[in-house]
């Protein structure tokens, strides 16, 4: 297929690895992982085959591809990021083969941006290495967490140090043996207007008092090992030092953190649907019903052909909002990556559902790559913020400008 969008020679031909790397190397050691994960005993510890395929795709050159920034990562912008990252997104594992996985990649922009000297020497070298991984609490079980501002664990400072008590869930990667630390958000000027009590803290997994309760499940996929979990915090103690940016900074720097990370999600997720629809297209070729194959009826077509229009529709705007980010930056383009971030779990839900449908029986099974495509994509209906949240931040913006034009 051609470029919706021309790209720049050093993209296209780190494009063209990555495809080869993802045909040669990751899509075959699928079934590896699949029987990793079947084994109840080794299935919350990292899959060998993982650790092997980073070694090599970082040999490859192809690593941290994700971050803008040319000292530390490929040095590629948003838009010329979103191909590759729609490569990745095929195979629910293959971004960590590139060190390009959520939530690290936001953790390491963060750390990146904000982080002190100290910080980045201990926490953001070795992500950049893939050697450890990290995870992002602002998730609770007790507060309507898709309002940040309703965060409400309390970071108290005692002299050098903060101490942490409360409950965080849906903390994706922290199951994972790998996982060294936390950002942690939570209240530490209580006093302060709704958008300056929160601050970012970075924690250590082995910090005395902090306890994995559970991992949660996303219709049954638990996605060990690296997991969704509730986290304990019983007293834990963390330097002062260890505060990210300013006192009270902490909602500014996740809506700093959120935009890429959501807009990355998003070209994943064009991935995955186009995967879906091509194993649709495969399947309603291969398989007869009623006489003829399933793509000789007229039903299996219209799920064939408003697939492929909204995954170009969503590609389309998936780029546009890449190219906003690029111009523009986080707050300017914050209308198309809400946008897109409306449209694109939204899409690969129906795509996907469609072609869970072309495939009978098999398509709900383990045999196939779909049912655990879709509960990827229907948990970002709700992670990185709920569709309703940005549906009415959107339209707010849309409100103020229209007010602002008058
Ligand atoms: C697989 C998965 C991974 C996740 N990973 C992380 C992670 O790594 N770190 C982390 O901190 N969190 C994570 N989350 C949590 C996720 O970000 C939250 O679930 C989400 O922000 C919603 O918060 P909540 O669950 O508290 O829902 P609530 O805030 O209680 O909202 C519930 C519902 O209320 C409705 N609602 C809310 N606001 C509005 C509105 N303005 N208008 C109309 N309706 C509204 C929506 O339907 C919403 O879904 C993850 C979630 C999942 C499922």
């Amino acid at each position: 297929m051609s470029e919706p969008v021309p790209q720049s020679d050093r993209a296209r031909d780190l494009h063209a690895r990555l495809k080869e790397f993802m045909r040669e190397r990751v899509e075959p050691a699928q079934a590896r992982i699949q029987e990793w994960d079947a084994s109840h005993e080794r299935r919350w510890q990292v899959p060998p085959v993982i650790e092997e395929l980073k070694r090599d795709a970082r040999g490859a050159g192809l690593w941290n591809l994700f971050l803008p920034d040319a000292t530390h990562g490929a040095g590629l912008s948003n838009l010329e990021y979103a191909p590759l990252a729609e490569t990745m997104g095929r195979v629910l594992f293959a971004p960590e083969v590139f060190n390009c996985s959520a939530p690290d990649t936001g953790n390491m922009e963060v750390l990146h941006l904000f982080g002190t000297a100290a910080q980045q020497e201990r926490w953001l070298a070795p992500l950049l290495e893939g050697r450890i991984r990290s995870g992002f609490a602002m998730t609770e079980p007790d507060v309507a967490s898709s309002d940040a501002t309703n965060v409400a664990m309390r970071l108290r400072r005692e002299g050098d140090e903060y101490v942490l008590d409360g409950r965080k869930w849906w903390t994706t990667g922290a199951a994972d043996p790998r996982c060294a630390v936390l950002i942690v958000m939570g209240v530490s000027e209580p006093e302060a207007d709704r958008h300056h009590r929160q601050s970012m803290l970075l924690v250590p997994m082995d910090a005395p008092g902090l306890r994995v309760v559970r991992p949660l499940k996303v219709f049954g996929y638990d996605d060990a090992p690296n997991g969704h979990v509730e986290l304990a915090f019983d007293g834990v103690r963390v330097p002062a030092s260890n505060l990210i940016g300013d006192a009270g900074s902490g909602f500014a720097i996740a809506q700093a953190r959120l935009g890429p990370g959501r807009i990355h999600h998003c070209m994943r997720l064009v991935g995955l649907a186009q995967r879906a629809l091509e194993a649709m297209v495969q399947r309603a070729g291969t398989r007869e019903a009623f006489g003829r194959p399933l793509g000789g009826h007229g039903m299996a077509q219209e799920a064939i052909a408003r697939s492929r229009c909204e995954i170009d529709q969503a590609r389309l705007l998936t780029l546009h909002a890449a190219a906003e980010l690029d111009r523009q930056g986080n707050r300017g383009a914050r209308d198309l990556i809400g946008m897109i971030k409306i449209v694109a779990p939204e899409m690969a839900c129906r795509v996907i559902d469609r072609a869970i449908q072309l495939h009978g029986g098999a398509g709900l099974s383990q045999d196939h790559f779909l049912a655990h495509a879709y509960a990827a994509a229907r948990a970002l209906r709700l992670a990185d913020g709920p569709d309703e949240v940005h549906l009415a931040a959107l339209a707010r913006s849309m409100l103020k400008q229209a007010r602002d034009h008058d």
